[in-house]
């Protein structure tokens, strides 16, 4: 039987190889006036170019930097103020797009970022927000969180207005990825599908889209790696977008829970951080329900499905143990900090700190 659910998203979705060529008459369709360009420092040409070409671009902010820290939203901010801009517009990963997001909402804010950072609402909707990824992994482009550090302070903020008005999904721009970038993003994008699964806020609907984007991910991730094509980045970018729709209403569980001290800690980027446990988590929450998933999946069963994933890290040269990270190891805080995360009140099995301490004891 179908339980009940609610399910809703604010965010026009325009998908295709070659689809930022609309971009100008999006724009245009929503009344955007001004824009403010947030990119990746890898696009920092490209913005230049977008600049140039695109009527409504009046400003370009170029340096967002992995783990996006909360001084390049306050230069965003100040370029919209003083543009008068009525939106932002991401090219980038997660970090320039998580970036955008919290700089849009603060247009209109008598609040500082600092003071939001802080937990100052937001109040009424800020300026338009406009995603483009750039990476297949953290489905960003539709979903209402920002994920932004102050020093060594990593937060998920999550707020209505964070949804972009409009996300370009054009797997174009995913074809420069390097091959281990390409890994850990798509094993994020994997790690958001199964825990949007199995999360305890799942539905038929996040359900529906987080198998599809596993199947999918599967069947991509490791040409992507291996050859790059073209066929192979519109698959991950597909399953990367699936696993937003799914996790932006289920939610993410241990594996997120355990990557924001894996990420502090250890400085591992993000998506090698939820790799990190995710073999762990898929023998240690398996179940009747995950054994039916491998199945589906083209699995024996849910150990199969972890071998899996282990052999995937290794080929995509991510690092496994502890030992092989930066950093002191300090098993009472990984485990402390990941039991204490309140995305791990969403994973189906109840681990405490004892419980997972053991499993980072497996993985020194
Ligand atoms: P990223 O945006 O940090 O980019 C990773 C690296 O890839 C950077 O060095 C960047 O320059 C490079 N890069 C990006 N696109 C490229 C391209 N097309 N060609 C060549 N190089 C390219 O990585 P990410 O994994 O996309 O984002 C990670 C961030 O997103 C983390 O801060 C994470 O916490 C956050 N996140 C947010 C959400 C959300 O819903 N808001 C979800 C998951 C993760």
């Amino acid at each position: 039987m179908v339980e009940p659910f609610a399910y809703s998203l604010p965010t026009e979705i325009v998908f295709g190889f070659g689809k930022l060529g609309e971009l100008p008459a999006l724009l245009e369709s929503r009344g955007v006036k001004k824009c403010v360009l947030v990119c990746d420092r890898f696009f920092a040409k490209k913005g230049d170019e977008l600049l140039k070409t695109t009527a409504q671009i009046c400003a370009v902010f170029a340096d967002v930097e992995p783990n996006p820290q909360l001084s390049g939203v306050e230069e965003a901010v100040r370029l919209v103020k003083e543009h008068d801009a009525d939106a932002v517009l991401a090219l980038g990963g997660g970090s320039a797009m998580d970036t955008a997001k919290f700089a849009a909402a603060c247009a209109n804010s008598e609040h500082t970022p600092n003071e939001h950072f802080d937990g100052a609402p937001f109040g009424k909707k800020g300026a338009k927000v406009f995603a483009v990824p750039t990476t297949a992994g953290t489905g960003a482009e539709v979903t209402g969180v920002a994920v932004i550090s102050r020093g060594n302070e990593k937060k998920t903020i999550h707020y209505p207005t964070f949804y972009p008005d409009v996300c370009i999904v054009d797997p174009a721009l995913t074809l420069t990825v390097p091959p281990f970038v390409t890994m850990i993003t798509g094993l994020d994008a994997f790690t958001h599908a199964i825990e949007a699964f199995w999360s305890v806020r799942h539905s038929a609907v996040s359900d529906l889209f987080a198998v599809e984007a596993m199947r999918v991910i599967l069947s991509s991730l490791e040409d992507a790696y291996r050859t790059g094509g073209k066929e192979a980045r519109t698959g991950m970018a597909y399953g990367s977008l699936l696993a937003g729709l799914a996790f932006s209403v289920a939610k993410t569980a241990g594996c997120h829970a355990c990557s924001y001290p894996l990420s502090m800690v250890h400085h591992l980027p993000h998506g090698e951080a939820c790799a990190f446990t995710l073999d762990s988590f898929i023998r240690m929450n398996a179940d009747d329900r995950l054994e039916g998933l491998a199945k589906t999946l083209g699995f024996k069963g849910c150990g199969a499905l972890a071998d899996e994933i282990a052999r995937l890290k290794v080929l995509g040269g991510l690092r496994t143990r502890l030992s092989q990270c930066e950093g002191e190891i300090d098993l009472d805080r990984l485990a402390g900090e990941s039991a204490s995360h309140m995305l791990m009140r969403n994973n189906p099995v109840q681990f405490g700190k004892d419980e997972l301490r053991k499993m980072f004891e497996t993985l020194i």
